[in-house]
Protein backbone atom coordinates (compact mmCIF):
# COMPACT_ATOMS: atom_id res chain seq x y z
CA UNK A 1 0.00 0.00 0.00
CA UNK A 2 1.18 3.06 -0.96
CA UNK A 3 2.69 5.23 2.10
CA UNK A 4 4.09 8.98 2.14
CA UNK A 5 6.33 9.30 5.28
CA UNK A 6 6.03 13.27 5.15
CA UNK A 7 2.33 12.95 4.98
CA UNK A 8 0.37 14.53 8.01
CA UNK A 9 -2.58 12.03 7.26
CA UNK A 10 -0.61 8.91 6.24
CA UNK A 11 0.63 9.27 9.35
CA UNK A 12 -2.63 10.03 11.44
CA UNK A 13 -4.13 6.66 9.44
CA UNK A 14 -1.05 4.77 10.82
CA UNK A 15 -1.49 5.92 14.34
CA UNK A 16 1.47 7.57 14.42
CA UNK A 17 -0.03 11.29 15.01
CA UNK A 18 -3.14 11.39 17.43
CA UNK A 19 -6.84 11.82 16.39
CA UNK A 20 -10.35 11.54 17.56
CA UNK A 21 -10.86 8.79 15.41
CA UNK A 22 -14.50 7.80 14.22
CA UNK A 23 -13.89 4.69 12.09
CA UNK A 24 -11.22 2.46 10.74
CA UNK A 25 -11.19 -0.84 8.59
CA UNK A 26 -8.61 -2.28 6.32
CA UNK A 27 -8.72 0.45 3.53
CA UNK A 28 -10.15 3.49 5.62
CA UNK A 29 -9.95 5.73 8.27
CA UNK A 30 -12.23 8.46 9.46
CA UNK A 31 -11.78 11.44 12.29
CA UNK A 32 -13.15 14.58 13.73
CA UNK A 33 -11.84 17.80 12.44
CA UNK A 34 -9.23 19.90 14.04
CA UNK A 35 -10.99 22.99 13.18
CA UNK A 36 -14.87 22.06 12.80
CA UNK A 37 -16.83 24.40 10.43
CA UNK A 38 -20.15 22.79 11.78
CA UNK A 39 -21.51 20.61 14.73
CA UNK A 40 -20.65 17.21 13.16
CA UNK A 41 -17.05 17.65 10.94
CA UNK A 42 -14.93 14.52 10.17
CA UNK A 43 -12.38 13.47 7.58
CA UNK A 44 -12.60 10.27 5.80
CA UNK A 45 -9.43 9.63 4.13
CA UNK A 46 -8.31 6.11 2.11
CA UNK A 47 -5.17 4.50 4.33
CA UNK A 48 -3.13 4.44 0.96
CA UNK A 49 -2.13 7.83 -0.03
CA UNK A 50 -3.56 9.27 -3.12
CA UNK A 51 -2.41 13.06 -3.25
CA UNK A 52 -6.07 14.17 -4.44
CA UNK A 53 -9.11 13.58 -6.33
CA UNK A 54 -7.47 14.67 -9.53
CA UNK A 55 -4.62 11.30 -8.78
CA UNK A 56 -8.07 8.72 -9.20
CA UNK A 57 -7.30 6.05 -11.42
CA UNK A 58 -10.25 3.54 -12.14
CA UNK A 59 -8.22 0.78 -9.98
CA UNK A 60 -9.44 3.26 -7.02
CA UNK A 61 -13.21 3.12 -8.04
CA UNK A 62 -13.62 0.25 -5.30
CA UNK A 63 -12.07 2.31 -2.65
CA UNK A 64 -13.85 5.48 -3.15
CA UNK A 65 -17.46 3.89 -3.65
CA UNK A 66 -16.85 2.06 -0.39
CA UNK A 67 -15.82 5.40 1.28
CA UNK A 68 -19.01 7.02 -0.24
CA UNK A 69 -21.28 4.07 1.06
CA UNK A 70 -20.00 4.51 4.59
CA UNK A 71 -19.78 8.34 4.82
CA UNK A 72 -23.96 8.31 5.61
CA UNK A 73 -23.76 5.46 7.76
CA UNK A 74 -20.83 7.13 9.81
CA UNK A 75 -22.50 10.88 9.53
CA UNK A 76 -25.71 9.59 11.39
CA UNK A 77 -23.55 7.74 13.49
CA UNK A 78 -21.45 11.06 14.28
CA UNK A 79 -24.96 13.04 15.18
CA UNK A 80 -25.98 14.58 12.16
CA UNK A 81 -29.90 14.39 12.01
CA UNK A 82 -31.63 11.79 9.57
CA UNK A 83 -32.04 12.78 5.74
CA UNK A 84 -35.07 14.36 4.48
CA UNK A 85 -34.65 17.61 7.27
CA UNK A 86 -31.01 16.72 8.61
CA UNK A 87 -28.44 15.32 6.59
CA UNK A 88 -24.61 16.21 5.44
CA UNK A 89 -22.42 17.48 3.18
CA UNK A 90 -19.71 16.12 1.51
CA UNK A 91 -16.87 18.01 0.41
CA UNK A 92 -13.28 17.08 -1.51
CA UNK A 93 -11.29 20.20 -1.89
CA UNK A 94 -9.66 19.34 -4.74
CA UNK A 95 -6.25 21.14 -5.78
CA UNK A 96 -4.97 24.45 -4.70
CA UNK A 97 -7.96 26.43 -6.90
CA UNK A 98 -10.00 24.51 -5.60
CA UNK A 99 -9.18 24.98 -1.83
CA UNK A 100 -7.34 21.67 -0.79
CA UNK A 101 -4.37 22.45 1.88
CA UNK A 102 -3.43 18.60 2.53
CA UNK A 103 -2.39 16.56 -0.45
CA UNK A 104 -4.09 13.17 0.84
CA UNK A 105 -7.17 12.52 -0.65
CA UNK A 106 -9.75 13.22 2.01
CA UNK A 107 -13.58 13.56 2.57
CA UNK A 108 -15.19 16.37 4.34
CA UNK A 109 -18.54 15.02 5.89
CA UNK A 110 -20.11 17.89 7.92
CA UNK A 111 -23.60 18.23 9.21
CA UNK A 112 -25.54 18.84 12.42
CA UNK A 113 -28.13 21.94 12.97
CA UNK A 114 -27.41 25.27 10.92
CA UNK A 115 -26.13 27.80 10.83
CA UNK A 116 -22.72 26.81 10.19
CA UNK A 117 -19.33 28.81 10.14
CA UNK A 118 -18.25 27.92 6.45
CA UNK A 119 -19.98 27.10 3.83
P1 LIG B 1 -9.13 23.36 3.98
O1 LIG B 1 -8.18 23.58 5.12
O2 LIG B 1 -9.26 24.57 3.10
O3 LIG B 1 -10.44 22.76 4.38
P2 LIG B 1 -8.50 20.75 2.95
O4 LIG B 1 -9.72 20.35 2.18
O5 LIG B 1 -7.17 20.27 2.47
O6 LIG B 1 -8.40 22.30 3.05
O7 LIG B 1 -8.80 20.27 4.44
C1 LIG B 1 -7.83 19.94 5.35
C2 LIG B 1 -8.57 19.75 6.66
O8 LIG B 1 -7.72 19.06 7.55
C3 LIG B 1 -8.95 21.07 7.33
O9 LIG B 1 -10.35 21.10 7.55
C4 LIG B 1 -8.16 21.04 8.63
O10 LIG B 1 -8.87 21.61 9.72
C5 LIG B 1 -7.94 19.55 8.85
N1 LIG B 1 -6.77 19.19 9.65
C6 LIG B 1 -5.51 19.66 9.53
N2 LIG B 1 -4.69 19.07 10.41
C7 LIG B 1 -5.45 18.19 11.11
C8 LIG B 1 -5.20 17.27 12.18
N3 LIG B 1 -3.97 17.11 12.71
N4 LIG B 1 -6.23 16.54 12.65
C9 LIG B 1 -7.47 16.68 12.13
N5 LIG B 1 -7.78 17.51 11.13
C10 LIG B 1 -6.78 18.27 10.62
Amino acid sequence: MTHDPDCLFCKIAAGQIPSKKVYEDDQVFAFHDIAPWAPVHFLMIPKQHIPSMAAVEPQHAQLLGHMMTLAPKLAQQEGCNPYPEGGFRLVVNTGDEGGQEIHHLHLHVIGGPRPWKKG
